[in-house]
């Protein structure tokens, strides 16, 4: 099979031929028809990630059907069409045992510490791997663990989202950003995006977007005049680079939750707006499988549309990177491997 290859540091991937890999005890390999580009591997190519170990296949966004299993599998069997989480849990540390994987400290990430997805056949550890009920568009199963569970995560386990709620979500062009829009809503919430593209406003108003705005210095005053008193959630995809809008748009007891930074730069907090509003501002790493099966259940009741800007062939990757990084796409880039 051919594999995208990261050799150094800010080179372009190359394309290269490798070995279908066999199942070892615990592993399961797996058959996939698509895996997801994301920022983070943008990020990883350009040297953000320090314990990336060379050479390293991308990519980290996994699902497809089972074609063999290690001696050792009893959960899963072959044909089975599975999704998979983003890492490898160590399955033995008090976060894992309280399903709260993806604060293990042990965890191994594909893509950064063990091999990607960026190949058509992965072979991974059956503890990160959830089933996939038929019905589930196999576009939401590729992208249930870093796009719908990572939302799913941030907004319900970490924000603590519910009916009625305000929720304000940066970066909402891209492909977290648009699956949380519909995510939010799908909780009830009532939701304002923001974007950088004027173009993309339209598309965010047909995912379910209450309210679109263009992000500028000065988007929480347009936030104020939608929402007078704030946002009650903020969902910060975008980091740094909105960080100090996103924050002035909370209101008195709200809630900002950061699950992504485009850029390695760090925003200052204001102590003083912090303490008088009561805000909370909250990291949010990944998903665990109890988010991605939440994902799961919403994509199957139809609630999450996938948003798929385009499917493109392997050999294309350092384009279609190329073009995530300039924000040329909004919703999600898949690779296709049949
Ligand atoms: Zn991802
Ligand atoms: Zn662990």
């Amino acid at each position: 099979m051919e594999a995208a290859v990261l050799n150094g540091i800010g080179k372009d991937l190359e394309v290269e031929e490798r070995k279908i890999p066999t199942p070892d005890g615990n592993e399961i390999l797996i058959k996939q028809q698509f895996t997801g580009i994301c920022y983070r591997d943008i990020l990883t190519k350009e040297g953000f990630f320090p314990r990336v170990s060379l050479p390293m296949i991308p990519g980290h966004e996994l699902s497809g059907t089972i074609v063999e299993i290690g001696e050792d599998v009893e959960y899963f069997k072959k044909g089975d069409h599975v999704a998979g989480l983003i890492y490898v849990p160590c399955g033995h540390c008090e976060n894992c045992i309280s399903g709260n994987e993806n604060l293990c400290a042990f965890k191994k990430t594909m893509g950064e510490n063990i091999q990607g997805t960026y190949r058509e056949y992965v072979t991974i550890n059956q503890r990160a791997l959830v089933k996939v009920q038929q019905g589930v568009p196999e576009e939401l199963a590729t992208i249930a663990a870093c796009v719908t569970g990572m939302a799913t995560h941030a907004l319900d386990s970490v924000a603590g989202i519910s009916p009625g709620k305000r929720v304000l979500i940066t970066g909402a062009g891209g492909g977290v950003g648009s699956h949380a829009i519909q995510i939010a809503r799908a909780y009830g919430a009532e939701v304002t995006a923001v974007t950088s593209s004027q173009w993309k406003s339209e598309e965010l108003y047909k995912l379910g977007a209450d309210h679109v705005i263009t992000a500028s210095d000065t988007f929480s005053k347009d936030l104020k005049a939608i929402w007078a008193e704030g946002a009650n959630i903020v969902m910060e995809n975008t980091g740094s680079a909105t960080f100090k809008e996103s924050f002035r748009s909370l209101a008195f007891g709200g809630k900002m939750v950061v699950p992504g930074n485009l850029s390695p730069a760090s925003p200052e907090i204001p102590l003083g707006i912090l303490i008088l509003k009561g805000n909370t501002v909250a990291g949010s790493i990944s998903s665990t499988r109890n988010d991605m099966e939440k994902a799961l259940l919403l994509s199957l009741k139809g609630k999450i549309k996938p948003v798929i800007w385009d499917r493109i062939d392997l050999k294309d990757v350092n384009t279609a990177l190329k073009n995530i990084k300039e924000k040329k796409n909004v919703g999600r880039v898949l690779i296709r491997f049949s």
